[in-house]
């Protein structure tokens, strides 16, 4: 009687250990799937992010990027005002003015100078060279190039006035922008957008530029009304805030030229 009881009960507690390990077995096999079932929905969710780091070279989630370039510097003064102004001084000042503001709204700013000494000490011609392949190196989408005029066969030539390369829509376009812009400022004349014909005449910053580019000329320092205006704290101001607006106004209407020509340099 004995021993059969312990026959039982040794039964009965194998059986309690089996029913034991599979039920062991069984919550192992839940959180297996479960976890298994983790992992499929978290690679699956991670795959939008995915796509979306192989699109941004095609998207503007990168930041815009403009290359400023303050005209002349050093030897090269630019032009020069009656009172002894040197064009190189106040195009710099307006120019670091500029990428400030830039700075502010998202835009990645990089300059051809950022003091009176130039990186390079060359000719003029390789200055205007080295201008384009500091914008290159750095990918800028949009070039600026900032100047001041100057006619000394006559001082009453006076206003504003932007450039482009011939044949470049998009340039011809950014140009009318910023012409307009600046113009809003009443500050001197209107003397519209202009363009050259002949090679010879060509603006090498523009000419030799792969960018999307433009020329100001804020006014004539030859001219002393213009020559005010462009010395004074309150004109330098306002033409870093109008280039600035002139800007942000062409990366808004044209996004996708900005994309398209991205994905052409990239090819
Ligand atoms: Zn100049």
């Amino acid at each position: 009687m004995n021993s059969n009881f312990d026959i039982s009960s040794k039964r009965k507690l194998l059986y309690k250990r089996k029913r034991k390990r599979q039920l062991i077995f069984k919550i192992y096999i839940v959180l297996l799937a479960i976890s298994i079932l983790s992992l499929i929905l978290l690679l699956n969710k991670s795959t939008p992010v995915n796509k979306k780091v192989i699109s941004s070279s095609n998207s503007l989630d990168n930041k815009i990027i403009i290359c400023i370039d303050p005209g002349h510097g050093d030897f090269d003064t630019g032009a020069k005002s009656s009172s002894g102004i040197f064009e190189k001084d106040i195009v710099l000042e307006i120019s670091l003015k500029l990428g400030k503001l830039l700075e502010e709204n998202d835009i990645k700013v990089i300059y051809t100078r950022t003091n009176d000494s130039l990186p390079w000490l060359e000719t003029a011609n390789d200055s205007l060279k080295e201008r384009i392949r500091i914008s290159k190196a750095f990918k800028a989408d949009i070039f600026i190039s900032i100047h001041c005029n100057s006619n000394y066969d006559d001082i009453s030539a006076k206003g504003i006035e932007t450039w482009y390369k011939p044949n470049d829509e998009s340039s011809k376009n950014l140009a009318l922008i910023l012409q307009t812009s600046l113009s809003n400022l009443n500050s001197t004349i209107d003397r519209g957008i202009k363009t050259y014909d002949n090679k010879d005449d060509a603006l090498a910053v523009l000419e030799l530029n792969e960018s999307i580019s433009a020329l100001v000329e804020l006014g004539f320092l030859s001219n002393t009304y213009d020559e005010k205006y462009l010395n004074s704290d309150k004109g330098k101001e306002a033409f870093a805030k109008s280039i600035k607006d002139g800007l942000l106004n062409y990366i808004e209407s044209n996004k996708d030229i900005i994309i398209k020509k991205r994905s052409n340099k990239a090819m």
